[in-house]
């Protein structure tokens, strides 16, 4: 394996300046090869309550400046030493036509799992799940759902829409993109229209950790009955930026009381399993409702932890291999 390109060096050009790129990592046509993409997904045609996430992508990056990417003590890896990663840009999505839009993101998607890499989406708003899960369980098959919310999304239809950033997760069920029985909602809260939700999700072979189990049976329990539901199957990671607390994610569509600290948020995503991560993506992050950048830093530094993920999945490989 070559070295990787890295990030640009933070101690010769300083964060704030030049590449504007995800944690300032070269551009997709930089390279020959990658291991990991980070790609933008700036659709916000499905959400129900506040528009703006189609700012994310690019507000995500910004925020990606404050990173120091060289070294990531908390995972003890140095990501973007161990594999390429990479920005491959923002998919054109169509504004006003969320099937041609999620088509553009399965397009874009695909061509990335082609080429041999992981994906890492950047939203946009929860509805461009769809397209992404569509294009990984082409390749990979269905998959086993890990999805951070304060919302289940997995509503039948909004006003008579049933592609939305509340519908993307029984949409994705009913299309055999997820594994049965093998997925899990982390972080849920907040009053339903409907009690009806929770036994529909129940059905579609959902389970449910509320946010405030976490205060009752502990991180370590909660992990355990994610990874016991995962098994070994390949994992599309999902984040919604609101199952932080508005506190930690101001700058969301549909914020709820009572959510996850930002640190008890890191320390789940640190401890999911690095191996079968095949994709994942960070959504729902609506600039024009931030404060001082609080939910894209937050994302981005997400962002990071995942790709930190996916560099010791690979470290643990080469070392198996017996190559350095
Ligand atoms: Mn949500
Ligand atoms: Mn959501």
């Amino acid at each position: 394996m070559s070295t990787p390109l890295g990030p640009v060096d933070g101690t010769v050009v300083p964060r704030y300046a030049g590449a504007s790129t995800f944690a300032r990592l070269p551009r997709v046509d930089e390279v020959d090869v990658f291991d990991v993409a980070v790609i933008g997904a700036p659709f916000d045609g499905g959400v129900s309550f506040r528009p703006g996430a189609r700012f994310g992508p690019s507000s995500i990056r910004q925020a990606s400046r404050h990173l120091r990417p060289a070294y990531n003590p908390a995972q003890d890896v140095a990501p973007y030493q161990v594999l390429q990663a990479v920005d491959a840009g923002d998919v054109p999505c169509n504004p006003f036509d969320i099937d041609a839009a999620l088509q553009q993101i399965d397009d874009g998607v695909t061509e990335l799992l082609a080429s041999g890499a992981r994906p890492v989406l950047l939203g946009g708003d929860h509805t461009i799940a769809l397209g992404g899960l569509r294009a990984v369980a082409r390749t990979h098959g269905p998959v086993a759902l890990i999805h951070f919310d304060a919302h289940l999304d997995t509503w039948n239809s909004y006003f008579g829409a049933d592609r939305t950033h509340g519908t993307v997760f029984r949409r994705a069920h009913e299309e055999g993109l997820l594994i049965q029985d093998a997925g899990t909602h982390v972080g849920i809260r907040g009053p339903l229209y409907d009690a009806r939700d929770l036994t529909d999700d129940a059905r579609f072979g959902f389970e449910i950790v509320r946010a405030e189990d976490l205060d009752r049976i502990g991180r370590d329990e909660v992990l355990d009955r994610v990874r016991r539901r995962v098994g070994d199957a390949p994992v599309y990671l999902s984040i919604d930026i609101d199952v932080l607390d508005p506190a930690f994610a101001p700058g969301t569509g549909t914020p709820e009381m009572g959510g996850l600290t930002s640190r008890e948020l890191l320390a789940l995503v640190r401890a999911l399993p690095p191996e079968q991560l095949v994709a994942a993506d960070l959504v729902e992050v609506s600039p024009p409702y931030d404060h001082a950048e609080i939910t894209s830093l937050a994302a981005a530094t997400l962002g990071y932890e995942i790709t930190s993920l996916m560099a010791r999945a690979d470290r643990a490989a080469h070392t198996q291999g017996g190559e350095p």
